[in-house]
């Protein structure tokens, strides 16, 4: 039986946070700390999540962080995933493997990670401004690595290759052509995604927010950009520029929120389950495997589980409750 909320959103989408320390502190998402606040499981007990949610109709496992690249082994657990099949009527398809990172440490990684299975990967990068970059991410000379990494996966196949940019009025709304020219020139798809009430900080607040509409008029001022057709579950609308080279997304879960198409749940680094970015509980998966649960057990808890997925989030109502954990910590 698929996997299927109580709202009929079929869950086949996974987020494995594989730990929530992070060498980037941007300004969006971290404060100044240094350290993780929950740790991390042994890879084994990630795959064994893995491999059971892919069983009950997972297709897809991204993997998050923190920084995933910063843990050791992770080449060898992409190895382990990739050989995960899904059940597909009995036909056995690969899973679609994808991971999000910073790209700090993707130069030298990149190759092997493609080797070892992954699909595609997705890279964060805020500015393509080196001073503009360190700003806000407070970290010094992270721009050339990044960039090295983005390069390094297109050589590599890590294909599509996405270059995540969250936009925060005050730092970086400036940036949308920038990144539009550099959408077109590296060859890479640039997603802008709004600003979400998930940071250390607590710094957001309505007006922080670069929205959808915003960034289509501050880009139309550049080129004009023509929609592309995307499919109902897709989190990013799409668009390529009038002459067809370059492609942009906006993710706008606070201007357009899409809950209603959501499959995704997440596993963070310490085995919870949470079932929205702005759950305020989470779930001990990890608990029940410590207390000694088959595989069936297993089950039946994550069905327990995804019958309580939110409907949607809360963002700029007057009821909204912080979630229970910041970005980093979650896994996004
Ligand atoms: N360290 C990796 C990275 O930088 O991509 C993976 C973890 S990071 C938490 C995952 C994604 O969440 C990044 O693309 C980041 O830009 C985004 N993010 C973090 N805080 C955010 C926020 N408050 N609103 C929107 N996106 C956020």
């Amino acid at each position: 039986m698929p996997l299927t909320d109580k709202f009929g959103r079929p869950i086949t989408d996974l987020r494995i946070s594989i730990t929530d320390r992070c060498n980037y502190k941007c300004v969006y998402c971290r404060t100044g700390n240094e350290g993780a606040l929950y740790g991390d499981l042994p890879f084994d007990d990630y795959f064994r999540m893995a491999r059971v949610l892919v069983g009950m109709g997972v297709t897809k496992i991204r993997l998050t962080g923190g920084e995933p690249l910063l843990r050791k082994g992770v080449i060898d657990f992409v190895r382990e995933l990739a050989k995960l099949r899904t059940p597909n009527n009995g036909h056995g398809d690969p899973l679609d493997i994808a991971l999000t990172t910073n790209g700090h440490l993707l130069a030298d990684l990149a190759q092997p990670l493609k080797t070892a299975g992954l699909s595609r990967v997705t890279v964060s990068m805020d500015a393509v401004d080196p001073d503009r970059f360190a700003r806000i991410t407070r970290v010094p000379n992270g721009y050339d690595h990044v960039l090295a990494g983005i390069r390094a996966a297109r050589r590599g196949g890590l294909w599509p290759l996405k270059v995540n940019c969250v936009l925060m009025r005050g730092f970086n709304e400036d940036q949308v052509v920038p990144f539009g020219k550099f959408a077109r020139e590296e060859g890479v798809t640039v997603r802008f995604i709004e600003f979400m009430p998930l940071e250390e900080d607590r710094t957001w607040s309505p007006n922080t927010v670069v929205t959808l509409d915003e960034i289509l008029t501050r880009m139309a001022e550049y080129r004009p950009l023509v929609e592309i057709p995307h499919a109902r579950s897709e989190t990013a609308r799409r668009y390529c520029f009038d002459d067809g080279v370059g492609e942009i997304g906006i993710i706008a879960p606070v201007s357009h929120p899409f809950c209603g198409h959501c499959s995704r749940i997440r596993i963070t680094s310490d085995g919870k389950i949470r079932t929205c970015l702005f759950s305020v509980w989470d779930h001990d998966l990890h608990a029940q495997m410590r207390r000694g649960a088959t595989d069936q057990e297993l089950e039946d808890f994550i069905r327990g589980v995804i019958q309580k997925k939110e409907e949607r989030h809360h963002i700029g109502e007057p009821d909204f409750v912080p979630a229970s954990r910041t970005m980093v910590h979650i896994g996004g």
